[in-house]
Parts: C-alpha cells; sequence; structure tokens
C-alpha cells in the first residue's frame, strides 16, 4: 500500500513522470528531492495559452477498437499498445497537456462492465500509458476522472461512498504518475466538491474542477443548474488550482461560458467544448464540426480568457493540430 500525506503535510509525490509507476523516496539528494517535491504551478504554467488534447474514444471507435458500449478503459490493460498510440498522437499533434484514459475508471462507472475491483489498477495503468507516450517531450500528463452518474443532492449514494471511490481512482493516478488532476464532465456542483475532497485526501497535486454547461436558455448551465459562477465560487472556496467547462456544447457556445467564467474567477480556464453538437444516424452517433471550423473558435475562446484548450467529443488529433497552428509555437 502506499502511504499517502495527511492534512498539512507536504506530499512528496514526484512531479516527474515515472513510468515505473512506483513512488521512490529512498536514494534521491539535493536537487532530485527538490525537484520531485515541486507541484506544477498553473497559474505560472498557463500564462501562455496552453493546447490540451481531444479524447480517447472518439480515436479508439474510428479505429475499430472500441465497440460502441464497450469500457474504453478496460483497454488500459487489455490493449496498452493502441491506447499508448492514441495518447502519443496527441503529442505528436502537439499538445502540451494530453490526459489519461480513465473518464469512469471508478467504481461507479465501471461496476456495469463488472469492472469495479479494478478501477485503481485501471486508473494506474491509464497515467503509466500517458507517461510512457510523453517520454522525450515536454507534454505534462493530468490525471482525469468524471462524475458517478448518480444523483448525490438526492442522497442516491452515501457521500463516502463516493468519496472513497474517487479517492481510489485518484491514488491510482498519482501512482500512474500524474503531474495534475482533472475533474470533468461534472452536472453537479456538491459531486465536485466531493472529488475535490477525495483527491485532497490522496495528494496536493493541482485541481481543475470542469463542468459540462449545456442546459438552460443560453445554454451555459449544467443539467443540475449549477452556473460558471458557481463553479468559481467553490473553485476559490476549496483551492482548485483552475476552472474549466468542457463536453455539451460546441465552441461557439464555449466562448460565452467562457467569459462567465473569467467575469467570475482569476485562476486559469480549461475549456474543451465538443466538435459541435451529436448527430444521431442509423443508431450512430456523430459530431459534425471538422477541425478548421473548430479552429476557428480558438481566437475567440483565447479573447474570452481561456487558458488551456482542446476538445472533447468527437475531438481528435487533426483538431488538436489545427488549434496548435493557432495558438503558435509550444510555449516553455
Ligand atoms: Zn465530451
Amino acid at each position: 500500500m502506499h502511504r499517502f500525506p495527511a492534512a498539512g503535510e507536504t506530499s512528496r509525490w514526484p512531479v516527474a513522470c515515472r513510468c515505473d509507476g512506483r513512488p521512490n523516496r529512498q536514494g534521491r539528494t539535493g536537487l532530485q528531492e527538490e525537484m520531485n517535491t515541486m507541484t506544477l504551478d498553473l497559474k505560472t504554467y498557463a500564462k501562455q495559452v496552453r493546447v490540451t488534447d481531444g479524447v480517447f474514444g472518439t480515436v479508439l471507435q474510428e479505429q475499430g477498437l472500441l465497440a460502441p458500449g464497450r469500457c474504453a478503459e478496460a483497454l488500459n490493460s487489455e490493449n496498452p499498445v493502441a491506447v499508448g498510440l492514441v495518447a502519443h498522437s496527441y503529442v505528436q499533434a502537439g499538445a502540451d497537456v494530453i490526459m489519461t484514459n480513465s473518464l469512469m475508471a471508478h467504481r461507479f462507472g465501471l461496476e456495469p462492465y463488472d469492472l469495479e475491483e479494478q478501477a485503481g489498477e485501471l486508473a494506474e495503468a491509464a497515467a503509466r500509458i500517458a507517461c510512457k507516450a510523453v517520454e522525450g517531450s515536454e507534454t505534462k500528463v493530468f490525471g482525469s476522472f468524471g462524475p458517478t452518474g448518480k444523483i448525490v443532492m438526492t442522497c442516491e449514494m452515501e457521500s463516502g461512498e463516493i468519496e472513497a471511490a474517487f479517492a481510489e481512482t485518484a491514488s491510482g493516478l498519482v501512482a500512474g504518475g500524474a503531474q495534475a488532476i482533472v475533474l470533468e464532465t461534472f452536472n453537479e456542483l456538491t459531486e465536485v466538491y466531493l472529488a475535490l475532497k477525495a483527491v485532497r485526501s490522496v495528494c496536493d497535486l493541482p485541481v481543475i474542477v470542469s463542468m459540462a454547461f449545456a442546459y438552460g436558455p443560453d445554454k451555459t448551465a449544467t443539467m443540475m443548474g449549477n452556473t460558471p459562477a458557481d463553479l468559481s465560487a467553490l473553485a476559490a472556496t476549496h483551492g482548485a488550482a483552475a476552472v474549466g467547462a468542457n463536453c455539451g456544447v460546441g465552441p461557439d457556445v464555449a466562448v460565452k461560458i467562457t467569459e462567465l467564467l473569467r467575469a467570475t474567477t482569476d485562476l486559469p480556464i480549461w475549456i474543451k467544448p465538443n466538435a459541435g453538437l451529436p448527430e444521431f444516424k442509423d443508431g450512430v452517433t456523430s459530431f459534425p464540426m471538422g477541425p478548421d471550423e473548430f479552429a476557428s473558435y480558438v481566437q475567440p475562446l483565447i479573447d474570452a480568457g481561456a487558458n488551456f484548450i482542446g476538445g472533447c467529443c468527437g475531438c481528435g488529433p487533426e483538431h488538436i493540430r489545427k488549434i496548435r497552428d493557432v495558438v503558435g509555437a509550444r510555449g516553455q
């Protein structure tokens, strides 16, 4: 078992990716030790606009490696090479940050596939695969996970059970070498809070909180009615390192959401819209917006205050390459 820092204790989790995946506190001296205790400062890191990635599912499905309805996270153990190739394709496309293939790598997300006992393992494998994919580059690995799919406010689930599940996933991501944690596609502020608390209980990595705003008259509220201002307030109160919006809408609406976030926070803003709104045809869901059209919204997103820009559903490496073109040369 790994030992995690107690509240108030400085984390000694290494910042650099360690693809052996094992924390090593012994045999390190001087500069090495200092580097290992440094935490990535997102405010400094995002002084230049940073390009993030697309999604794993879209590419794996296009390649025929993931049938609709199958568990994307299971591929972290069944086919790590394929997952690694997708991750590497984002590095090659120019991403400064890639995420881990672990959106649903928690007990609640894996339960329908009878894989819940492997939650920590699959999260750790996801981070390890991403770390291997960025080897030799400056690209950072941020570990990601999404919501349970339960409604927390109605007490459908015990909050302690939810926190424990999220802590298990976060532990796996940290053990695999993630340098920050992204809580993404959340709909309910209470659940974001539980996830943030859970991550805090196992590490002190920077945490990005990102919700799916897509409802209300102007599509800028979550399904549960939370607004960008609500998320900014939670982030300020509970020490998130960045706020964001992902999924739900295309980049056009994301410009408005970014403005609403920027009006209520001075934290870095993380934006990953979908490639337009989903279209359903012959039982297949697709996202219509191509890389060029998607990239035409990058400058408006930057002008609205976005610091990290990537894509969610329907976005693959070509979308990221086009975002990179607009943002310009990689920052340091
Ligand atoms: Zn999405």
